[in-house]
């Protein structure tokens, strides 16, 4: 399976018992399969933030304007639910298999950053990304509310703070 961001192999991970598609290495985008986002609902706020521990290559073009592909589809392209330039981060999901695709790369750089100012930068991340960004869907509709409410058990997942 390849990155739809940068096209670089993705490399299957596990943790939790949930399988996830990382692109390791290069850009740190996550594939999260339907299935596996499932499963993440029941799972402890925190249980996925070892995925978070690899290294970004500097420079990768991730394409940011473009819609992206999904990677499991492969023809269908990525609906984009939202986007932070100042968090580095985004988060779009497929409408034909309804795989999340979630760009986190702001994040990973937080965690390799140095000890002193990780809590704060950690704490601002998470706060911008659940009361701004998921908060700012348009929750009124059924659909959007649904998959805010899987965005949020993925970020829950992979926040280390717990
Ligand atoms: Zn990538
Ligand atoms: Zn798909």
């Amino acid at each position: 399976m390849k990155c739809p961001a940068c096209e670089n192999e993705l490399t299957e991970d596990k943790v939790s018992g949930v399988q996830v598609n990382v692109c390791h290495g290069s850009c740190g985008g996550l594939w999260f399969h339907i299935t596996q986002t499932r499963k993440i609902e029941h799972l402890k706020p925190g249980a996925g933030s070892a995925l978070l521990h690899f290294e970004l290559a500097d420079g990768v073009k991730t394409y940011r304007g473009a819609e992206h592909p999904c990677p499991h589809c492969k023809t269908t392209l990525l609906y984009r639910h939202f986007y932070s330039r100042k968090f580095d981060t985004e988060v779009n999901q497929c409408a034909k298999c309804s795989g999340f695709w979630i760009d986190v790369g702001g994040l990973v750089k937080i965690i390799n950053s140095q000890q002193e100012e990780r809590k704060e930068l950690l704490e601002k991340y998470f706060t911008a990304i659940m009361s701004e960004k998921i908060s700012g869907m348009n929750l009124g509709n059924q659909d959007v509310a649904e998959a805010a409410a899987f965005i949020t058990a993925i970020f829950n997942f992979l926040n280390p703070q717990y």
